[in-house]
C-alpha cells in the first residue's frame, strides 16, 4: 500500500518552529480508528478486552487515549505499573506479564488489582513472597513448536518465555491447591506476523489446551489471552492484516472448540505494534550529505531515537514531505550521527534528491520506537507530539535536556573520590 502522511509539509514546518527536530508525532485519529476496528473484530466475544502492551508506546497521553477507548494495559515492570496507575488504569484493566520478576513487582501488580501472568512455575514462590496467591492468575504457555515462525522471537524452543505443557499443568495444579479460583492461559508465539492465520492458529492451540486442562485438572479457564504479535506492513508492498477477518476466523474456532464443549472463556489481546505502530512518525531534518564510497544523507535523528533498523535491520519507509511526486533518483544510506556504523535508518534507499534543511519522515515508528530510545554518545531522547483530529498538536513528552542527562550523575563526588585516590 502506498504510504501517505496524515499531515502536510506546512504543518510540519509550523511544528518544527516550536519543537526542534527530531520529534515523534502520533496520529490520534489513526489510533482511534484502529482500536475501533479491533473492538468490532472481537465484539462477538463477551468479556473481550485489548490490554495495550505498554512497552510499545509508554507515554501517558497515549495510554489515556487508549483507556478512553476501553483498552487496559499490559505491563512488564514496576515503572510500567506506576505509569498505568498514574493514568488511572487499575484493577482488572491491568495485566502484568513480566519475566524474571521480583516479589516487589508482584506485590505492586497485586496492589493495583492487576492480573498476574506467570512466566514460569519457578516464579510461584516469588509471587507468594510478594503478594501470596491471588484469586485470579494466568500462566504463560510455550509449546516449543508452532506453525508460524518469526525472526524477532525466533524458534520457540530458543525462546526464554513461557512454560512447556507439563510445567504449565504443574503450575495450575499448585496454584489451585494454594487457593487460586480463576484461571487463564496466555501465549505469544510470533512477533510482527502479517499472517492472518496467526491468531486463529494460536486460538486453536490455546482452546485445545483449555480442553485438556479441564479434562486433566478439572479447571475451567475463565479467560484466554492471545497476547500481541500481530504485524503491520512496514514495507509499501506489504498488505495490512484484515483484523475484522481475523476476528471472524477466531470466532469460528471459538464456536468449534469452546462453545461446542460448553466453555465460554473471555478473550484478551495485548497488541502493541498493531495499535500504535503505523500511527507514529519520527520527524527529522537533513543535516547534510556525504559522498565517499557511497552517498550518505545525514539526519539530526539517530538510532538512539529509533533503534529498530540498527537492532533488527528493520525496514522503515521514509518520506520527504513536499518531494513525494519527485523521481526517486538518489540511492543513499540515511544515517544518524552516532559513532556506530549501524546507525543507519536505511541502506541503499531510493529517495528524491534532498538537501540540508529538508524535513524527513520515518514511518511506522509508533510502537517500539521512542520506547527503545537510549542515550549513546550522549544523544538525547526526543519530544513526542500528539496530532489531534482537528489538526492541532499537543506536546505529550518534552525532549530530554542535557540537564536531564546529568541528573543521575554526581560529577563532583566522582571527581573528589578520583582526586583522593590519585
Ligand atoms: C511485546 C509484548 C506484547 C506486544 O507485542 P506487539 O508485537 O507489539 O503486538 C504483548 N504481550 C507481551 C507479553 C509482550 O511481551
Amino acid at each position: 500500500m502506498e504510504k501517505t502522511l496524515p499531515f502536510t509539509k506546512e504543518q510540519l514546518e509550523a511544528w518544527r518552529d516550536r519543537y526542534p527536530t527530531p520529534f515523534y508525532v502520533y496520529d490520534e485519529a489513526g489510533i482511534r480508528a484502529c482500536v475501533e476496528r479491533v473492538r468490532r473484530a472481537f465484539a462477538w466475544c463477551p468479556g473481550y478486552r485489548e490490554y495495550f502492551a505498554v512497552k510499545a508506546t509508554p507515554t501517558p497521553a497515549i495510554l489515556r487515549l487508549l483507556a478512553s477507548l476501553g483498552c487496559g494495559c499490559d505491563c512488564a515492570s514496576e515503572t510500567e505499573l506506576l505509569m498505568a496507575e498514574r493514568c488511572g488504569i487499575t484493577g482488572d484493566r491491568v495485566f502484568f506479564s513480566a519475566n524474571q520478576t521480583s516479589p516487589r513487582e508482584y506485590a505492586m501488580a497485586h496492589a493495583l488489582g492487576g492480573v498476574i501472568n506467570l512466566d514460569d512455575v519457578c516464579e510461584i514462590p516469588k509471587m507468594e513472597a510478594g503478594c501470596g496467591v491471588p484469586e485470579t492468575v494466568c500462566c504463560r504457555y510455550n509449546p516449543g513448536k508452532f506453525a508460524i515462525g518469526n525472526d524477532i522471537i525466533g524458534t520457540l524452543g530458543e525462546s526464554k518465555f513461557g512454560m512447556p505443557k507439563d510445567q504449565l499443568f504443574a503450575a495450575l495444579k499448585e496454584l489451585k491447591e494454594k487457593g487460586a479460583r480463576r484461571f487463564g492461559v496466555h501465549a505469544m508465539l510470533a512477533s510482527c506476523s502479517l499472517d492472518a492465520a496467526y491468531y486463529p492458529l494460536l486460538a486453536r492451540e490455546l482452546f485445545s489446551l483449555a480442553l485438556e486442562i479441564r479434562e486433566t485438572l478439572g479447571i475451567t479457564l475463565d479467560f484466554i489471552d492471545l497476547s500481541g504479535g500481530v504485524g503491520i506492513p512496514y514495507r509499501p508492498e506489504q498488505e495490512p492484516v484484515d483484523i475484522l477477518a481475523v476476528g471472524e476466523a477466531v470466532h469460528k474456532v471459538y464456536d468449534e472448540l469452546m462453545t461446542a464443549n460448553g466453555m465460554a472463556p473471555a478473550l484478551y489481546t495485548e497488541m502493541g505494534r498493531f495499535i500504535t505502530g503505523p500511527y507514529g512518525y519520527l520527524v527529522a531534518s537533513v543535516t547534510g550529505e556525504k559522498r565517499t564510497y557511497k552517498h550518505y544523507v545525514g539526519l539530526d535523528a539517530t538510532a538512539a531515537n529509533l533503534m529498530r533498523p540498527a537492532m533488527y535491520g528493520a525496514y522503515h519507509h521514509i518520506i520527504v514531505p513536499g518531494k513525494e511526486a519527485l523521481p526517486k533518483t538518489d540511492r543513499a544510506d540515511v544515517v544518524g550521527s552516532l559513532c556506530e556504523n549501524n546507525d543507519k535508518f536505511a541502506v541503499d534507499r531510493m529517495l528524491p534528491e534532498t538537501e540540508a534543511g529538508d524535513l524527513v519522515v520515518i514511518c511506522d515508528a509508533g510502537a517500539h520506537g521512542h520506547a527503545m530510545g537510549y542515550n549513546y554518545n550522549g544523544r538525547l531522547r526526543s519530544a513526542e507530539l500528539l496530532l489531534h483530529p482537528d489538526g492541532e498538536v499537543t506536546l505529550i513528552r518534552r525532549a530530554q535536556t542535557v540537564a536531564d542527562y546529568f541528573a543521575t550523575l554526581d560529577v563532583d563526588e566522582a571527581f573528589a573520590k578520583a582526586g583522593q585516590k590519585a
